[in-house]
């Protein structure tokens, strides 16, 4: 297990950036910047179809083919370099165009959760398929092709030297793809990256995540006879459960804000059979990696106590792990000026009717958003969550946005984002982020001393002892990792 020591001190600094001050890029005049958005408008048809086509084909981490397909086909055909398999992952893909200048980036996602089909109605009903896009990676994927591709077209037609980047990421519901590009070293020329997620408002505000690690501890005992011979039989359900146990108690005893959640895999087989196998499944979060990283160590050292106790044994594989998303105010701040001229959308009467059905099955809100409304610019906000996007905005200048694709009050990973990822009013939504991050990336590419301003702000972040180390290790990507064993 890697040390923490040098991890240690990365989060302090942010502490420190109490006020950023806004740093002027240069903004497209409104001439052009309406030409790139009437670029987009005329991508959306191709947009909506590509949304539409993942939603359906609601495929789970690794197993994209088909959504990775057709994202791969919408690039290459608009005339991008596009390298499929990128650090061993067969979905994962790279697409590029251009060349020199700054290198701007933008990522697709496209994966979809198990349990979670859906129908694009009002009303919980499953698809019956395995998986449904409960959040949004399908309009993910699309808008980030759709401001890739209109970039692609403004660079051309304005003869200006800059490459945009796409990189295709799948899993990144627990197969942190992007942590693997990393790692690897694929981003390390990237200037910036503009990143966006479904949701259910229209905000540039930039969030802290939490960073994570996951893991399965896997139990060994001796199989016997529970009735007739239980002395000869070592229970490996006994030391999965003792294990549980003396992490529960861990939990008054951890730094604040510490998230610790686990799932039994295996119990065993049946009752009248000692169980020789038994698997947990962990995860443990904190907005300090190193805290993340400690607790951990010491969550694997309580699985050692369980075997010791139950003489069993026991192995660990760490499954996944990322940084929490680092905030970068320069950027985000560029991003909210494009999102305010972009500006949210409006319901027809259909969809206001479909929203209102949806909205009255959600929890009571105290505030509620509208999809014509840009929230407000908020600094040091913190989300509880985590993506995989951390250790790019670790290592990278990065930006995130939001857009109201879903019902306000909707929560992702639920069946009410899944039905509204599949509606008109998660292609409006996306819509939103496409013209947004394309004015941003526009923007970027002629303004150097932004880029400059946003790269100060990330060593700033790091601290001065930053070394990026994955939290996932050494282990290679877990291709297998959504397989029923
Ligand atoms: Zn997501």
């Amino acid at each position: 297990m890697r040390s923490i020591s040098v991890l240690r001190p990365l989060l302090l600094p942010i502490l420190l950036l109490a006020g950023t001050a806004p740093v002027s890029a240069k903004p497209l005049s409104d001439a052009e910047a309406e030409k790139l958005e009437a670029s987009v408008d005329a991508l959306s048809p191709k947009l909506s179809t590509i949304a539409h086509d993942v939603w359906n084909y609601a495929e789970i981490g690794f197993k994209e083919t088909k959504s990775s397909a057709e994202l791969q086909k919408a690039l290459h055909d608009a005339g991008f370099h596009v390298e499929p398999g990128i650090s061993g992952i067969p979905t994962a893909f790279l697409a590029s165009s251009g060349s020199g200048g700054p290198v701007i980036a933008l990522l697709a996602e496209f994966d979809a959760l198990p349990g979670l089909s859906q129908a694009a109605i009002p009303e919980q009903k499953s698809l019956g398929a395995i998986a449904g896009h409960a959040c949004g990676h399908n309009l993910l994927g699309a808008a980030s092709v759709t401001a890739a591709i209109a970039l692609k077209q403004w660079l051309d037609q304005n003869h200006i030297k800059g490459t945009i980047r796409l990189y295709g990421s799948p899993a990144e519901e627990g197969g942190f793809s992007k942590v693997y590009f990393v790692r690897d070293g694929l981003l390390k020329d990237v200037d910036a990256v503009l990143s966006w997620h479904p949701g259910d408002a229209n905000t540039a505000s930039q969030a802290q995540l939490l960073s994570v690690i996951s893991g399965k501890f896997r139990f060994k005992g001796i199989a016997s006879h529970a009735a007739v011979a239980p002395e000869r039989g070592r229970s490996a359900l006994d030391a999965v459960e003792i294990h549980d146990v003396s992490v529960n108690f861990m939990r008054q005893h951890v730094p604040e804000g510490t998230r610790i959640h686990y799932v039994i895999t295996d119990g065993g087989d049946q009752p009248n059979i000692v169980p020789a196998h038994a698997e947990s499944f962990y995860y443990v979060r904190n907005y300090d990696p190193a805290i993340t990283q400690d607790v951990w160590d010491r969550v694997q050292k309580a699985a050692q106590g369980a075997a010791l106790a139950t003489g069993t044994s026991v192995s660990v594989e760490v499954v996944g792990g990322s940084y929490g998303d680092l905030p970068n105010d320069t950027l985000g701040r560029i991003v909210y000026a494009n999102l305010k001229r972009v500006g949210g959308f409006s319901y027809t009467p259909q969809e206001a009717a479909y929203a209102a059905t949806i909205a009255a099955t959600l929890p009571a809100q105290r505030v509620k958003s509208s999809p014509e409304e840009v929230a407000p610019y908020e600094q040091g906000h913190k989300v509880p969550a985590s993506s995989d996007v951390g250790d790019i905005s670790w290592t990278v200048p990065t930006s995130s946005l939001g857009t109201a694709t879903w019902i306000s009050g909707t929560s992702p990973h639920t069946w009410q984002a899944a039905s509204a990822s599949g509606t008109s009013i998660g292609v409006k939504g996306a819509i939103v982020a496409a013209k947004t991050l394309a004015l941003t990336g526009a923007e970027l590419f002629l303004s150097p001393d932004a880029l400059a301003a946003a790269k100060a702000e990330l060593t700033q972040r790091q601290g001065s002892d930053f070394i990026y180390r994955p939290l996932l290790g050494d282990r290679k990507p877990p291709l297998d990792y959504t397989d029923k064993k």
